[in-house]
């Protein structure tokens, strides 16, 4: 008899809502973790550092719970077939775990749920990845917030010191099954190969944090945390990050309010779940979604240089500056009227932070499909978001070095002309609206 602790996105043992629950009921709890094939198998890159990184993680944890004569059951294959294989093995008494507000997500545990409830199991999940869900931060009226300001000003009253608080973990032997002599299996028996990007350490920079507000927008400088795939994946905490931010700085803060807005529009509204526009309407934009343009976006040749740099520090390092997604993103669908939808896939395949919620938030806010976008008419001009964000264009010469030579290309597209043609493309949809 045993209760199953599932990690998906909190890969830690410490500060970890369901792991905490787990340990306190009678039965010996099995660590799992599911290479989940349904995810792995749609990823197109061998060298994926993500999934080294998920790798070394999963490693390092095994041989942390090795002290205490356990490890990590791990399953490469689908969830269904490792709660199968376990129920052969040991009766399942329960499976405690961390929500999880993907549209796969959904469908999995509710599969997960149904198997194990007709086991007799009992399936328990835990807010983890968030300080709140969806279903607590509301309108008086209970309607969900559509608009950050408001919405962040709520988040913020309900704040209590118990939704920041760590949850306790003091591992034991005789809390956990044994599981001799497990070893984990190979990253090429995974089907993926070493990556050699670097991983941004999962450190706290409270002096970075204490002056957020003054160096966040300046993309030659190491002024953002680098946390996104710590909090991705659950490295790090997101109440030990929150209450750190609470006392340092309020600024940064408010961008751990963003993440849990933008879970919390995915929990309230399916449609934007399942890859629709926030606003509707927005889908009916004729996009040109012309080839040729959105390959040069890619490679960093468009001869916006802002944008061409963003995109190369993406494709070389797997991360973009803030200020230069808002950028790009913005380019890609005014200016070359490309569906935000290629946007965002190929942030998903780049982005070592990768996170659906975000990363759809932040695309739909550029193209101004998005809850709280910008109105349609208001189009970035990467000259002057260049002239105040890197003024001394030294974040532009590391990425594009070639910037004054021959070598360089020609703009893509003249922006003015690019401005008019945004406005008469969105206008025919919106105009009125
Ligand atoms: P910091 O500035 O140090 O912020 C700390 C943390 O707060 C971040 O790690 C992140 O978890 C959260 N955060 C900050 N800004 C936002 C925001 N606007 N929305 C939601 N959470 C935020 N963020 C992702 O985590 N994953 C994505 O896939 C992603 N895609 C984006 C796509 C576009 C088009 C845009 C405009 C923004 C996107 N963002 C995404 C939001 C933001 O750009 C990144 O969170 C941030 O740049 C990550 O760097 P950092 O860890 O140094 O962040």
């Amino acid at each position: 008899e045993v209760t199953v602790m599932w990690f998906r996105r909190d890969l830690r043992l410490h500060d970890n809502a369901a792991l905490y629950h787990a340990l306190r009921q009678p039965y010996p709890v099995i660590p799992l973790f599911v290479f989940d094939t349904n995810i792995l198998n749609k990823l197109s890159n061998q060298h994926d550092a993500r999934v080294n990184f998920i790798y070394d993680t999963i490693a390092d944890m095994h041989v942390h719970l090795k002290k205490y004569n356990s490890g990590m059951y791990i399953h490469h294959g689908t969830p269904l077939q490792a709660f199968q294989q376990l129920a052969e093995k040991y009766t399942i008494k329960n499976v405690f775990t961390n929500s999880d507000y993907e549209q796969y997500a959904y469908e999995r545990d509710k599969i997960i749920a149904d198997y194990v409830t007709q086991l007799g199991a009992g399936f328990h999940s835990y807010k983890d990845h968030v300080i709140f869900d969806g279903s607590e931060v509301l309108k008086d009226d209970g309607a969900p917030y559509t608009v950050f300001t408001p919405y962040s000003r709520k988040w913020k009253a309900l704040l209590r010191s118990f939704y920041i608080k760590s949850y306790p973990i003091k591992l034991q032997s005789t809390q956990l099954v044994h599981l001799h002599n497990t070893t984990i299996p190979t990253l090429a028996s995974l089907g993926f190969l070493p990556s050699n990007m670097a991983i941004p350490p999962q450190k706290v920079d409270e002096v970075l944090i204490r002056h957020y507000d003054a160096q966040r927008n300046f993309p030659a400088v190491q002024g953002t945390s680098r946390l996104g795939l710590h909090l991705r994946f659950g490295t790090i905490s997101i109440r030990q990050l929150a209450a750190k931010a609470q006392q340092l700085n309020d600024t940064f803060l408010n961008e751990l309010i963003w993440r849990d807005f933008y879970h919390a529009i995915l929990y309230h509204f399916p449609h934007v779940r399942a890859g629709k526009s926030f606003k509707l309407i927005y889908d009916q934009i004729e996009w040109l979604n012309d080839e040729t343009a959105f390959e040069k976006w890619c490679m960093g040749k468009t001869g916006y240089p802002i944008v061409d740099a963003g995109m190369r520090e993406l494709n070389t390092t797997g991360f973009m500056h803030n200020r230069v997604r808002m950028i790009v993103a913005s380019f890609l669908t005014k200016h070359l009227l490309i569906d935000w939808r290629w946007g965002e896939a190929y942030f998903a395949e780049k982005l070592l932070d990768f996170d659906f919620a975000a990363n759809n938030g932040g695309w739909q806010w550029a193209a101004g499909s998005g809850c709280d976008a910008a109105p349609y008419f208001r189009i970035f001009n990467p000259a002057l978001q260049t002239e105040k964000f890197d003024k001394n264009l030294q974040y532009v010469r590391k990425w594009v070095p070639e910037l004054d030579s021959f070598d360089y290309p020609a703009p893509i597209i003249q922006h003015e002309i690019a401005r008019k043609r945004a406005l008469e493309v969105y206008g025919k949809v919106l105009k009125n609206k």
